[in-house]
């Protein structure tokens, strides 16, 4: 439950650890630390580690649609196919 109230804080862009201070200082910009717990982000703020923070969120988000088609859809073959 711990991850996926990480996962859920990060979609908001808040601290993953109190979940109150802002993960971003701009878009795709990791801020220093945080403001409310002092949490340090240097660990996020390595090149375009911020950019592949928000790739593997859309991944997850499109993993999860798959799935939800699959479940709910149930497509043929060759739909899956092209997506
Ligand atoms: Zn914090």
């Amino acid at each position: 439950m711990r991850h996926r109230a990480a996962v859920r804080r990060g979609l908001f862009c808040r601290c993953p650890r109190c979940g109150e201070g802002k993960l971003f200082s701009g878009f795709l910009t990791v801020g220093k630390r945080c403001y409310n717990c002092g949490l340090d982000y240097s660990f996020a703020d390595a090149g375009d580690g911020p950019a592949v923070f928000v790739i593997l969120i859309i991944g997850f988000v499109v993993v999860g649609l798959a799935l939800w088609m699959e479940v709910a859809l149930n497509p043929p073959l060759w739909l899956h196919f092209i997506l």
